[in-house]
C-alpha cells in the first residue's frame, strides 16, 4: 500500500481562509474584530520566529495583533500585571504567552492567571478540566489541528483504536482526550511503555510526539492505519540541515493508509488552530453562534 499524503499546508490554508471569512462577517454584521494578544519574554531566537508569523497570520486573516515584548529579567509581578490589564481588556479575545519562559518565572502560576476564556493556548488548568470531562473548552492547538484532519480524512472516528506515543499537557494528553472524546479507544504511550512496537501495530490510528527523529519505523504499522506526525526534529543529513518527524516516513509510507509529512503536515495546523480559537474565544465573548467545523 502506498499512503494517501494528508496535506496539512493546503489543509491549514482553507482553516485560515474559512477564519478569515468568519472575520470579515463578524466585522461586517456585528462591529466586531477579534484581537490576539501574544507576550514574549526575552530573546529565545526560535520563540522569536513563532511569535513573529503568529502576528503576521493573525493580520491575515483580518484580525488585530497585540504584540508585547518583554525583556528576559521582567519580574513575575510585571508579567502577572500586563496579564491581568489583558483580561480586563475588552478588545483582546485571546492570550497567548510564549513558552517557554526564563527560568525565574513560574509557567504554571503564569498560564493560570490567564483569563480562561482567553486562554487560547487551552493550558488553563480550567480548560484541561473541561476537556478531560467533555465539556465546552478552549483545546490546545496542536491536537485540535491533529483531530481536524483526522475527522477529515475519516469523517467518523467511533469505534477505532488509536494509540497517542507520548504523554505531555501539550500534546499527547489533549490529544488522547479529544480522541476519547470522538470515541476512539484510546492507548497514551510512553517512554516506560512495554512493548511499543506491539502496541502501535495494533493501531488504527497513530500519533506519535515524542520529539525522537524517525523513531517509528514502516514495520509497527498497521497496513492501512492513519499515521499523524507531530514530531519536529532537526538533523542533519548529508552535510544538510533537515526537518525530521517521528516516524520513519519512507518505510510508514509503504504500509499505512494515510500520513502527514515532515514539514507541511501537523506545523501548519497549530497556528491555523490558533486563529481558529482566537475566532471562538470572540464569538463566545459575544455570545455569538461559534463558527462551525473549527472546535472540538
Ligand atoms: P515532550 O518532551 O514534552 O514529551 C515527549 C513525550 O514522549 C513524553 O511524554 C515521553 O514519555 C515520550 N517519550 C520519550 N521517549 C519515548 C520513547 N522512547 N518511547 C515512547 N515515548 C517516549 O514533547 P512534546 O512537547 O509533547 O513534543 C513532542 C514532539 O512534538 C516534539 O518533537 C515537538 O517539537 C513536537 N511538537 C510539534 C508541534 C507542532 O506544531 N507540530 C507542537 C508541539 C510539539
Amino acid at each position: 500500500m502506498v499512503a494517501q499524503v494528508i496535506d496539512g499546508k493546503a489543509f491549514a490554508a482553507k482553516v485560515r481562509a474559512q477564519v478569515a471569512d468568519q472575520v470579515a462577517k463578524l466585522k461586517e454584521e456585528n462591529g466586531i474584530t477579534p484581537g490576539l494578544a501574544v507576550v514574549l519574554v526575552g530573546e529565545d531566537p526560535a520563540s522569536q520566529v513563532y511569535v513573529r508569523s503568529k502576528g503576521k497570520m493573525t493580520v491575515e486573516v483580518g484580525m488585530n495583533s497585540y504584540e508585547h515584548k518583554l525583556d528576559a529579567e521582567t519580574s513575575e509581578e510585571d508579567l502577572l500585571a500586563l496579564i491581568d490589564k489583558l483580561n480586563n481588556d475588552p478588545s483582546v479575545h485571546g492570550i497567548l504567552v510564549q513558552l517557554p519562559l526564563p527560568k525565574h518565572l513560574n509557567e504554571d502560576l503564569v498560564i493560570n492567571s490567564i483569563d480562561p476564556a482567553k486562554d487560547v493556548d487551552g493550558f488553563h488548568i480550567s480548560n484541561v478540566g473541561l476537556l478531560g470531562t467533555g465539556q465546552k473548552s478552549m483545546v490546545p492547538c496542536t491536537p485540535l489541528g491533529c483531530l481536524m484532519m483526522l475527522r477529515d480524512h475519516h469523517g467518523s472516528l467511533s469505534g477505532m483504536d488509536a494509540v497517542v506515543i507520548g504523554r505531555s499537557n501539550i500534546v499527547g494528553k489533549p490529544m488522547a482526550q479529544l480522541l476519547l472524546g470522538d470515541s476512539c479507544t484510546v492507548t497514551i504511550a510512553h517512554s516506560r511503555t512495554k512493548d511499543l512496537p506491539d502496541v502501535v501495530r495494533r493501531a488504527d490510528i497513530v500519533v506519535a510526539a515524542v520529539g525522537r527523529p524517525e523513531m517509528v519505523p514502516g514495520d509497527w504499522i498497521k497496513e492501512g492505519a492513519t499515521v499523524i506526525d507531530v514530531g519536529i526534529n532537526r538533523i542533519e543529513r548529508d552535510g544538510k540541515n533537515k526537518l525530521v518527524g517521528d516516524v520513519d516516513y519512507a518505510s510508514a509510507a509503504e504500509r499505512a493508509g494515510a500520513i502527514t509529512p515532515v514539514p507541511g503536515g501537523v506545523g501548519p495546523m497549530t497556528i491555523a488552530c490558533l486563529l481558529a480559537n482566537t475566532l471562538t474565544a470572540c464569538c463566545r465573548a459575544n455570545s455569538l453562534p461559534e463558527p462551525e467545523g473549527l472546535t472540538a
